[in-house]
């Protein structure tokens, strides 16, 4: 597995070689807005090592898998989702063709904000 996949458009955006708007970035976690929205919240948290999608985890992942969860809630505030449990987020995950992942880098889309959304 590559730290770096040329042909991905999540590695370019991670090297700056593609524009986005940054909502966080440590040594191993970057987060960006969606350029598609689906809700008034809409942001993306993606590993930077170039990782094709959560069925490619193993153990050695659970480090950062785990900070990426304690971070997400955090970012969520940050980016003007509503305090629990009156406001709260959708955390998603597309994995594979039937879980409908069209970009081929793992990311978690993490949703929220008033209702009603443009989707879900
Ligand atoms: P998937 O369907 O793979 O779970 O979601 C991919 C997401 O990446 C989509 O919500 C789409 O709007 C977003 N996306 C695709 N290309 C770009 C891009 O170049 N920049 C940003 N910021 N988001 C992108
Ligand atoms: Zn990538």
């Amino acid at each position: 597995m590559s730290v770096h996949d040329p042909n991905c458009i999540f590695c370019k955006i991670i090297a700056g070689q593609i524009p986005s708007r940054k909502v966080y970035e440590d040594d191993e976690l970057f987060a960006f807005h969606d350029i598609d929205p689906w809700a008034p919240v809409h942001f993306l948290i993606i590993p930077k090592r170039h990782i094709a999608s959560m069925s490619h985890l193993t153990t050695a992942d659970e480090g950062w898998m785990g900070r990426l969860m304690v971070l997400a809630p955090r970012l969520a505030l940050e980016q003007g989702c509503n305090p629990y449990p009156e406001g709260g987020f959708r955390m998603v995950c597309n994995t594979g063709a039937e879980g409908r992942q069209e970009v081929q880098h793992l990311h978690w889309h993490v949703m929220g904000g008033p209702r009603p959304w443009a989707r879900g």
